[in-house]
């Protein structure tokens, strides 16, 4: 496809419809559109538009997909496959000035919010009505519920309460032709026509610019414990997940960290965490409405991980202590950056079963490839971070040994019967990937779908397929 260029006449446009303080084309002020939080990707948009309502963002799709000019949404930039990037250029549209909590309304459980909203800001806002929205992506303090629903963001809670997809009652959308839709509502259940919510959700900015969002709510559980349970090895901890599951107490959460993501934690916080010294670590959450009923899964929990070979069982059960750990399990991601700026990061998910083979998989590549991989992530369901870090290679032999790894780790994550992202998204960064997983079939029906949405492919083109 051939895009446009910019023209002066259409930037006076933009001026006239969003008021000239909500068109940015000054080059140092574009810079900070131009990239997310993808390692070493970026691309300069030739304009960023800030619009400040719904009708806006309408006329500037109009003349987007008249003139033929690629427009890329921007939520806060944190993603992690690039999907914020304007790889073609043109137009950036940023939602930060969406940000407001439009209602919280208890009768029916909903909160209606606008896309620019910090995903905990808006837990913050609900808890203090005794409701729960718990989709918790380790970013929660600097992403946006937007952002979250595009990428289809999940977090360690997603073994108890599912992800992002899970609470999108209801969409605004903005099509790339320029049409407002309304889908969904406020109401519990709705199997009128297609499931339109369901595909704009995780479509990574290619299908519709979300305006306005209704998100279900439940209440808050009453109470929480958090234990920590170290291992002597990864694969004690690893086939241990298969056994906290058999006693039939669904965790909120069970989070894997082995012991080089543990030896960066604690040269990135500069301080100790308990049993560093042990080979892998279970981070298991327990919820529940009643204080009895909750230490009595936890004890259940604690004896079968006994049993399975962990050293101890460190109860967190004060809201002091639980930060701390999920403190340093937020600030995984950082630490390992501050080892090796550049890494390449892969969200794969398995079924649960296959977490120990995986493992073993991934240790294997290490060993052969030289490389330094550390896996740590949300076990519980399946979905691992594999982290591989470039530390002091050439930029010639890491392109060289990631391409052949990554395409290893990924057939393998296929045979074992999972697929590439779990959470974080294709976009640019595994689009070339996609094939191992999607049959020639399926892709040609998403491009059929994107077509029927999208049919001059301005929107966020170049990512997902190739
Ligand atoms: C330290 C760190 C930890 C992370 N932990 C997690 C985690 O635990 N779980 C997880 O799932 N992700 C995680 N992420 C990835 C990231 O935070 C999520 O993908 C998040 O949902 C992105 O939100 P954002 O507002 O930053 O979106 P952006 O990065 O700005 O955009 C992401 C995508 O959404 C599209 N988009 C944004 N807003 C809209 C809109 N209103 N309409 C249409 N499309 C839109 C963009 O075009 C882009 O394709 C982490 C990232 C970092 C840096």
């Amino acid at each position: 496809m051939k895009y446009n260029k910019i023209t002066g006449d259409i930037i006076k446009k933009f001026e006239i419809l969003l008021g000239a303080k909500n068109v940015i084309t000054a080059n140092d002020d574009l810079v900070p559109y131009s990239k997310d939080e993808t390692s070493e990707e970026s691309a300069m948009p030739d304009i960023v538009l800030k619009p400040e309502n719904t009708p806006q963002i309408s006329k500037i799709m109009m003349i987007a997909n008249k003139n033929l000019i690629p427009i890329t949404p921007r939520g806060l930039g944190t993603g992690v496959s690039g999907g914020a990037i304007p790889i073609m250029g043109g137009i950036v549209l940023s939602m930060e000035h969406f940000t407001k909590i439009l209602e919280i309304d208890k009768n029916n459980m909903v909160a209606v919010v606008e896309p620019g909203v910090i995903t905990g800001k808006l837990q913050e806002a609900v808890e203090k009505q005794g409701l729960f929205y718990p989709p918790d992506p380790a970013s929660l303090d600097s992403c946006s519920i937007g952002g979250n629903i595009a990428e289809g963001a999940g977090g360690p809670r997603a073994v108890k309460y599912g992800t992002t997809k899970d609470y999108v009652r209801g969409l605004e959308v903005v099509l790339p032709t320029g049409e407002i839709l309304s889908l969904g509502g406020k109401m519990h259940k709705n199997a009128t026509g297609y499931n339109l919510i369901g595909i704009i959700t995780g479509s990574e900015g290619t299908l519709a610019i979300i305006t306005k969002i209704i998100l279900k709510l439940i209440p808050v559980p009453g109470y929480r414990v958090d234990l920590l349970i170290p291992f002597n090895s990864f694969r004690e901890a690893s086939s241990t997940i298969r056994k906290i599951y058999e006693t039939s107490i669904i965790p909120v959460n069970i989070e894997f960290i082995e012991k080089k993501a543990i030896d960066a934690l604690k040269s990135f916080l500069e301080e100790d965490f308990p049993f560093s010294e042990s080979g892998a670590h279970l981070l298991v959450g327990i919820d529940g409405n009643s204080k009895d009923g909750v230490e009595k899964n936890y004890e259940k929990i604690g004896e079968v991980c006994l049993k399975a070979g962990a050293i101890d069982v460190f109860v967190a059960d004060t809201d002091q202590t639980k930060e701390r750990l999920w403190k340093a399990r937020r600030s995984l991601h950082d630490a390992l950056e501050q080892k090796s700026r550049i890494m390449e990061r892969e969200d794969v998910v398995v079924p649960v079963s296959k977490i120990p083979e995986l493992l073993d998989f991934v240790y294997r590549l290490s060993e052969e490839s030289g490389l330094e991989i550390v896996p740590f992530g949300h076990a519980g369901d399946g979905n691992v971070h594999i982290n591989i870090l470039k530390m002091n290679l050439s930029h010639g032999e890491w392109k060289r040994k990631i391409e052949k790894i990554t395409k290893k780790l990924l057939t393998e994550v296929v045979r074992l019967g999972g697929t590439l992202s779990g959470e974080h998204g294709i976009g640019t960064v595994k689009k070339r990937f996609i094939h191992l997983s999607w049959s020639k079939e399926k892709i040609e029906l998403a491009k059929r779908i994107k077509k029927a949405f999208d049919p001059n492919n301005i929107l966020n083109p170049g990512k997902i397929f190739e």
